[in-house]
C-alpha cells in the first residue's frame, strides 16, 4: 500500500466523522469511507482505525454486549453523554449532564467518575 492511498484512507474516515458528527462503529466508517474513496476493505478501516487511536486523534465508546464505537479526541475530551437508537442502533452525543449525581450515591462513597447512555428513538425512529 502506497503512503498516499493510506493517508486518504485516514482522511476519508477523518472526514467521516466530522460529517456524522456522532460516535461511529466500524461498520458504519467503513460505509461512509466508501463513499468517499471507493472501495475499501473492512479491514484496511480496522487498520486504520487502531493507528488513529494509537496517535490520540480518536477514542473508543465502550458499548457493553455491541461492538465499540469512536469518536474524535476532541469531542471524547469534552464531558458529554450518549444517546442510543434502540430502532436503528446509532449513538449520538448529548450535550448536557444532569449532574448532582453526589446526592444519590450511599453515604460516604467518593464520586470520581460517571458514564451515562439513554436509550430510546432518534428523530428518524421516532
Ligand atoms: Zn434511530
Ligand atoms: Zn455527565
Amino acid at each position: 500500500m502506497t503512503a498516499h492511498r493510506q493517508t486518504k484512507q485516514l482522511e476519508a474516515i477523518r472526514t467521516a466523522f466530522q460529517t456524522a458528527e456522532r460516535p461511529l462503529s466500524i461498520e458504519e466508517l467503513h460505509e461512509l469511507a466508501t463513499r468517499d474513496v471507493g472501495t475499501l476493505g473492512l479491514r484496511t478501516v480496522y487498520r486504520a482505525v487502531r493507528r488513529l487511536e494509537e496517535e490520540g486523534e480518536i477514542a473508543r465508546v465502550l458499548v457493553p454486549g455491541d461492538s465499540d464505537r469512536y469518536e474524535l479526541a476532541s469531542v471524547a475530551s469534552k464531558h458529554h453523554h450518549h444517546f442510543h437508537c434502540t430502532a436503528c442502533d446509532r449513538y449520538f452525543d448529548v450535550h448536557g449532564c444532569p449532574g448532582g449525581l453526589n446526592k444519590i450515591i450511599p453515604n460516604g462513597f467518593k464520586l470520581e467518575h460517571h458514564d451515562l447512555t439513554l436509550s430510546g428513538l432518534c428523530s428518524s425512529c421516532a
